[in-house]
């Protein structure tokens, strides 16, 4: 793969809900189909009592529905609106941009799909359907511990399988994307991710859109 300018050269890592999904759909469709909420587990989660993979644990034991169900709560759920064309750009210069998500993976592939970006790489927790219920399987287990799908663990990973040498971006906006933020050399934050990089007085570029963080990384982004 060339590339035209090696200051340039990045690997650009990305939270899926609420980051390149406009809101949160994975609570949003877990709270949906629980039986019963999940207030009581976002306290426990909230103070620290259980960890992210747990807490996604109990909350799909919780859920009653279907696959095909799910998906169509799921469809009214839109993308950010410049992360298409950010992609595109993207690829144009010869990477994609991969997907790091503690959520799960059926609602982010069927909103990827759904905007023709099924070619992206997707990194995630596996859910697994019953006949009207379902389970989580952790494939990317070897992080932190606390996560379901650890981020740190996933840029280092990838980044060696990559043999990559170029800056590594990571663009996040919640409390599931900290682990990442030591592995990026270039940090785009939002929301709760902004707050705790404020708080902390962590280095990073505030966002909005992609469109940002197309005009911030790339001389000839328009
Ligand atoms: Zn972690």
């Amino acid at each position: 793969m060339s590339h035209s300018d090696s200051s340039e050269d990045y690997l650009i890592f990305s939270d899926f809900d609420g980051t390149i999904a406009e809101v949160d759909v994975g609570y949003r469709v877990l709270s949906s189909f629980s039986i019963t909420g999940n207030d009581d587990l976002e306290e426990l989660w909230n103070t620290h009592k259980i960890g992210a993979r747990e807490c996604l644990k109990l909350e799909v034991e919780r859920i009653k529905s279907t696959r095909e169900k799910m998906l169509a709560y799921v469809d009214r759920f839109a993308l950010d609106s410049e992360f298409v064309r950010f992609n595109q750009f993207v690829a144009d210069k010869g990477r994609n941009v991969i997907v790091l998500s503690d959520g799960l993976d059926f609602y982010i592939q069927h909103l990827l799909n759904k905007h023709g970006l099924e070619r992206l790489e997707l990194h995630t927790n596996r859910a697994v359907f019953k006949a009207d219920s379902l389970e989580v399987e952790f494939p990317y287990n070897d992080g932190c511990g606390n996560c379901g799908a650890c981020k740190a663990e996933r840029i280092r990973t990838i980044k060696s399988r990559e043999s990559f040498h170029g800056k590594v971006v990571f663009v996040g906006d919640g409390y599931s994307d900290i682990c990442a933020i030591p592995e990026a050399d270039i940090l785009f934050a939002k929301s709760d991710l902004q707050k705790y990089c404020l708080s902390e007085n962590i280095p990073h570029t505030a966002f909005e859109t992609f469109a940002d963080i197309g005009a911030a990384l790339f001389s000839d982004w328009k």
